[in-house]
């Protein structure tokens, strides 16, 4: 039981960390497409510019997801290497910490004694781990992985904008790319707020919102800067 509500717990930061990325890909890339599209560049410029945006933004994901899971890491992999120090100069004062920790939970002193001897007995660094650092096998830091999974959803979300901007001709980018993104966004603020069991409605509005202040701003500043030949 207790098993199947952490996983989903898990479950609900993966769904939202993935919702998260490819609603940064729909609209950095759709705004990028409408920027240059707003100068009345080229069919070609545009794709370049599409395909650019979305290797770019998958890397820059990828990239600032990895340095931030792996200074996580490292911090971890140290308080570990501390923590293995301290219980093996000092295992008494390392036993007595753990019991008071089992005390704060509400165990009264003999118990908590006898529960932090025999969890220190079975595993002394997975116990001071697990109670004291707040460190499982299961929440363990892999940078690669988020890297990976950040990416991914990001290319996700950039492919619609692109994809719309490879088969429809270029007059008719401005009028469609704003509509199929904003759509989108609502069914994935819907869909995050959904699986977050927030309520649906605001998480949409704030997805569109955003979306729409992203791409008319993008918009704004293609026809300002525009057109370029
Ligand atoms: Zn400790």
């Amino acid at each position: 039981m207790r098993d199947k509500e952490l996983s989903q717990i898990e479950n609900t930061g993966w769904q939202r960390a993935a919702v998260l990325g490819a609603n940064d890909g729909i609209i950095s890339t759709a705004s990028l497409i409408l920027g240059v599209a707003a100068t009345h560049a080229s069919h070609q410029s545009i794709l370049i510019v599409g395909i650019s945006g979305l290797v770019a933004g998958a890397l820059s994901m990828a990239s600032g997801e990895y340095v931030s899971v792996s200074s996580q890491a490292d911090t971890e992999h140290a308080a570990l290497v501390k923590e293995r120090a301290e219980i093996a100069a000092d295992a008494t004062s390392e036993h007595r910490e753990l019991a008071a920790i089992y005390m704060q939970r509400g165990l009264n002193l003999d118990l908590a004694t006898q529960v932090a001897q025999q969890l220190m007995a079975h595993d002394a660094l997975g116990a001071h781990a697990r109670d004291e650092l707040g460190i499982s096998e299961r929440n363990t830091a892999r940078p690669l992985q988020a890297a990976m999974a950040s990416a991914s959803s990001f290319a996700m979300g950039a492919i619609l904008p692109l994809l719309i901007a490879v088969f429809a001709s270029s007059k008719y980018l401005i009028p469609l790319i704003p509509c199929v993104a904003l759509i989108t966004l609502a069914f994935l603020g819907g869909l995050a707020a959904y699986v977050g069991k927030a309520n649906i409605l605001r998480g949409m509005l704030r997805l569109t919102f955003w979306g729409a202040l992203a791409m008319g701003v993008t918009a704004a500043v293609g026809t300002l800067f525009g057109p370029m030949g």
